[in-house]
C-alpha cells in the first residue's frame, strides 16, 4: 500500500518522461543532463520531467509506474555508448526517441580528466549553444506526434 503523497499505480504521471544519461565525467553527458532540466524547465512538469535513470534495473517501483505511465519515453544520451537507452530498453521499456548528442548535433566529446592538472573549471565544458541545440532536439520529440 502506498504512502500518502507517494505515486501510486492509477494516479496521472508526466506525459513525457526524459532519461538522460548524465555523464559527468565528460562535455556530452553534461549537456544531455543540462539540456534535459533546460526543457522541463520550458514545458513545466506536466508536460514533462527527468526519469531516475539509475532506479530503474533496480526496479524502483513508482519511477517503472510513472515511466509506464507516461505517454513517451525519450532517451537523451551524450555519445554512442547509450547508456540511458540501453538501460531503458533492457528494463523492456518501449522509447519513442532516442537522441544521441554526439550523432545528432555533432557534438565531439571531450573526457574532463584531459586537462587535470590545468586548474580548468567545469565551465569549459558547457556550450550554451549545444545545450540550446539539445534542448530544441528534445522538445521536438516531446511534440512529435507518434506514428
Ligand atoms: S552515454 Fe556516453 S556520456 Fe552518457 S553516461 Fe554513457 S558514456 Fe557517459
Amino acid at each position: 500500500m502506498a504512502k500518502e503523497g507517494e505515486w501510486h499505480e492509477g494516479m496521472p504521471s508526466h506525459e513525457a518522461i526524459l532519461f538522460s544519461c548524465f555523464g559527468g565525467l565528460s562535455n556530452t553527458g553534461l549537456t544531455s543532463a543540462l539540456a534535459c532540466l533546460e526543457v522541463v524547465k520550458e514545458l513545466g512538469l506536466e508536460k514533462v520531467a527527468i526519469g531516475c535513470l539509475p532506479s530503474v534495473p533496480l526496479g524502483v517501483k513508482p519511477v517503472l509506474g510513472k515511466a509506464r505511465a507516461a505517454k513517451k519515453i525519450i532517451a537523451v544520451d551524450g555519445c554512442p555508448f547509450e547508456c540511458a537507452r540501453k538501460t531503458i530498453e533492457a528494463a523492456g521499456f518501449k522509447i519513442a526517441k532516442s537522441i544521441v548528442l554526439a550523432r545528432d548535433i555533432g557534438m565531439k566529446k571531450v573526457a574532463l580528466h584531459t586537462d587535470i592538472g590545468k586548474g580548468l573549471g567545469v565551465e569549459k565544458y558547457i556550450s550554451q549553444e549545444d545545450i540550446k541545440k539539445a534542448k530544441e532536439l528534445i522538445i521536438k520529440a516531446i511534440m512529435e506526434e507518434e506514428t
